[in-house]
């Protein structure tokens, strides 16, 4: 058990549940290109682009993700800036939020951002809390 792997605890932003399970992120998705709606989870390892599910998501594939337990659309108005996908968004427990791309396969999909330095510092100063210099 390492400590120090970075898991995001992440919650709804409508109705605050925690939806971090253990190392994966609960939530439901529908899938635009193959018709199928159920449950996805993301990897809440920090960079980690793997998901789990029982539904098809084909590489490049769109997902419109919802919340598990109030059923409201995470998804913003915001396209990725690496694909044009529609972004969604989740909230950290510890403060702050976290924009994840919806395309299956785009670098964006890891929660956590583009792997931009930037913005891995500013993600984990949120979370950590720690200042930084
Ligand atoms: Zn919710
Ligand atoms: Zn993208």
């Amino acid at each position: 058990m390492s400590k120090n792997m970075l898991v995001m605890e992440v919650t709804c932003p409508n109705c605050g549940d925690l939806l971090t399970e253990g190392r994966r992120v609960h939530l439901e998705a529908y899938i635009k290109d193959t018709n199928q709606d159920g449950k996805i989870f993301l990897s809440a390892i920090f960079g980690d682009d793997s998901i789990e599910t029982d539904i098809e998501v084909p590489d490049g594939s769109v997902a419109e993700f919802r919340c598990p337990t109030c059923d409201v659309s995470l998804m913003l108005n915001t396209p990725c800036k690496l694909c044009g996908a529609t972004m969604a968004s989740l909230n950290l427990a510890t403060g702050g939020y976290l924009e994840f791309c919806s395309r299956r396969g785009c670098r964006g999909h890891a929660l956590g951002g583009f792997g931009d330095i930037d913005q891995m510092i500013g993600l984990v100063n949120r979370m950590m809390k720690t200042p930084h210099d």
